[in-house]
């Protein structure tokens, strides 16, 4: 692990941040525009800078959801490759008995193999498969236990 807190670029996050200010803005002008006029015709100007501002932090927001979506993706793509390179099971030990033991921490929700990356550094305990089903908790997907 790389350790990355996010795949968007900072200059593609500043430029999400730049139209919902200038929308911010927009909204705000049409705002004290109209709060200080009684004149309905200036009062549809100001309304319509203040739509116009509206659109842009609507659609700030969807861009930026979106570009987050698509960082998701990619980086789950990434996890599911690497976990495509692990071994399909533990292996029994030389000379004895076949024992799957899986991971997870009390506050998992899925269980995984040993060498998952989603388990990787994290304070997991060691139990069967069954143990951790009788706890409620799922396979993982990366790992496919
Ligand atoms: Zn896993």
């Amino acid at each position: 692990m790389s350790g990355r807190r996010s795949t968007l670029p900072i200059a593609g996050r500043s430029r999400f941040a730049a139209l919902g200010l200038v929308g911010a803005a927009l909204l705000t002008l049409g705002w004290y525009r109209s709060a200080g006029t009684v004149v309905f015709s200036d009062q549809m100007v100001s309304g319509a800078l203040a739509a116009a501002g509206s659109m842009a932090v609507c659609l700030a927001v969807a861009l930026r959801t979106l570009a987050g979506r698509r960082a998701v993706e990619r980086r789950l793509a990434d996890l599911v490759e690497r976990a495509s390179d692990l071994p399909l099971s533990p292996g029994p030990a030389a000379g004895g008995p076949a024992v799957d033991v899986f991971v997870a921490t009390p506050s998992m929700g899925r269980y995984h193999r040993p060498s998952c990356p989603l388990a990787t550094g994290k304070p997991v305990q060691a139990a069967a498969r069954a143990a951790h089903e009788g706890a409620g908790k799922k396979r993982c997907g990366v790992c496919q236990p």
